[in-house]
């Protein structure tokens, strides 16, 4: 999709510090990290948030799951906390499905 960040970063016209990609899905360190493993994993198709990846393509869906798990794993953290923010309203700023992976320090709960 034109003038969309994730995609130039899938399609490598943009730079992105990719940890993982497989077959449907692309892993890359956040710009502004969060945490001390702040991993974004997204679909290598647009789809504006995690509804609509699932709907479209359900098999990419399952996979930013294993790939965020496998990420966590290279990393060393046994414990993370896995987030898809959906909609302005609760802070989504890019509209390509993305898949927050934080791990490495204390994690508050409920998140603000
Ligand atoms: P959202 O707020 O939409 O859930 O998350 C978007 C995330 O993308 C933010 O954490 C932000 O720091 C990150 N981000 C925005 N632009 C870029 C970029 O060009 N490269 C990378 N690696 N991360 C980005
Ligand atoms: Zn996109």
């Amino acid at each position: 999709m034109e003038d969309c960040i994730f995609c130039k970063i899938v399609a490598g016209e943009i730079p992105g510090e990719v940890v993982h990609a497989t077959e449907r899905t692309v892993a890359f360190r956040d710009l502004n990290p969060q945490a001390p493993t702040h991993v974004l994993v997204v679909p290598r198709r647009h789809f504006a948030n995690a509804a609509e990846l699932a709907a479209g393509d359900p098999e990419a869906s399952a996979e930013l799951l294993t790939t965020a798990a496998a990420v966590a794993a290279d990393e060393g953290h046994d414990d993370y906390r896995l987030v898809f923010n959906t909609g302005a309203g609760v802070g989504q700023t890019v509209f390509h499905t993305h898949l927050h992976l934080l791990a490495g320090r204390p994690m508050t709960w409920p998140p603000g």
